[in-house]
């Protein structure tokens, strides 16, 4: 019994990180045929998106049952809205693209897409509707073209230079000695932090996603190339239904809806402008922001 057990218990340490790894992985990009711990209900109806509403409706959630993450969330991105989730390190930000991508289920509420629970239609339907741009775009030891048409390999060639258009991706692609067949990766060509991230955004258009969940992470970037992939980033968002989890609040004063998370429940939303007239939580981040980039 014993000698079971031990070896069990060991293999639950090693499950567990290799879960942890595969979460990471999975923001880093669309690893999207991996296991997961929900399964489809049997007979699942695949999701339609009509207009791509997402609503929470009073989610809770704890990765631990005995430790909540998130209380009482309630919160709709309108069909081609953007909203936008600020707040300090560890409020839950990252855990709500979670659950809208279904790696765990909610403990309590509901998350509905145009109207249909997420955990009433099949992962696969789910996951072709969201488009994730990453923190961090992971590049194959391949060419240009085969990383930007990674999920979509049998994309005509001016879909590809499209995306890379619009990801603000194309002129740089052009000016490399082989362009489009330009080797990159850990063995090819090294691209800096912002080109990678365009190859993901350039991914994610020509996947064409009616929904985007972005986890920002633009901070290890100069101005300029922050401002470059804001550029590009409002680009993909056109026309999309668009969830921001942000870190840098520069990044989110233009989104229709900004809401405040703190210790896993919203303290405050609403536009820029009037959160910064109300003076409370988001215009003190605002002014502690201001400050450090002043520094
Ligand atoms: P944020 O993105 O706002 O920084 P997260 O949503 O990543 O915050 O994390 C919220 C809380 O959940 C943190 O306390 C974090 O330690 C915890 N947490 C995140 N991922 C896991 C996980 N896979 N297992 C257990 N706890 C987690
Ligand atoms: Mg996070």
């Amino acid at each position: 019994m014993i000698q079971i057990t031990m070896p069990l218990n060991m293999l639950g340490s090693v499950y567990r990180e290799i879960r942890q790894a595969l979460v990471d992985m999975a923001e880093m990009f669309d690893l999207l045929d991996r296991p997961t711990e929900v399964a489809d209900r049997p007979g699942a109806p695949e999701l339609t998106v009509t207009e791509g509403c997402i609503e929470l409706d009073r989610v809770t959630f704890g990765y631990d049952p005995e430790r909540p993450i998130l209380r009482d969330v309630s919160l709709t991105v309108p069909a081609g809205r953007t909203v936008a989730i600020v707040g300090p390190s560890g409020s839950g930000k990252s855990t709500i693209g979670r659950l809208l991508f279904r790696f765990y289920d909610v403990t309590g509420g509901a998350i509905r897409i145009d109207g249909q629970d997420l955990r009433e239609v099949t992962q696969d339907s789910l996951h072709a509707a969201i488009g994730v741009v990453p923190q961090d775009t992971v590049l194959f030891n391949d060419t240009i073209r085969y990383n930007i048409a990674y999920g979509r390999p049998e994309a005509p060639p001016e879909e590809i230079e499209a995306a890379a258009r619009a990801a603000r991706l194309h002129d740089f692609v052009v000016g490399l000695p082989e362009g489009y067949e330009t080797r990159v990766g850990e063995r090819g060509l090294k691209l800096s932090g912002g080109e990678k991230q365009r190859v993901g955004i350039a991914r994610t258009l020509l996947k064409n996603p009616p929904i985007l969940l972005l986890d920002e992470a633009t901070s290890a970037l100069d101005t300029e190339t922050e401002r470059d992939i804001q550029d590009a980033l409002r680009a993909v968002g056109r026309g999309r239904t668009v969830l921001t989890i942000a870190h840098r609040l520069s990044t989110v004063a233009d989104a229709d809806r900004i809401v405040v998370l703190e210790e896993g429940g919203i303290v405050e939303a609403g536009t820029h402008e009037t959160l910064l007239a109300r003076g409370g939580r988001y215009a003190a981040l605002w002014r502690r922001q201001a400050v450090e980039d002043a520094a």
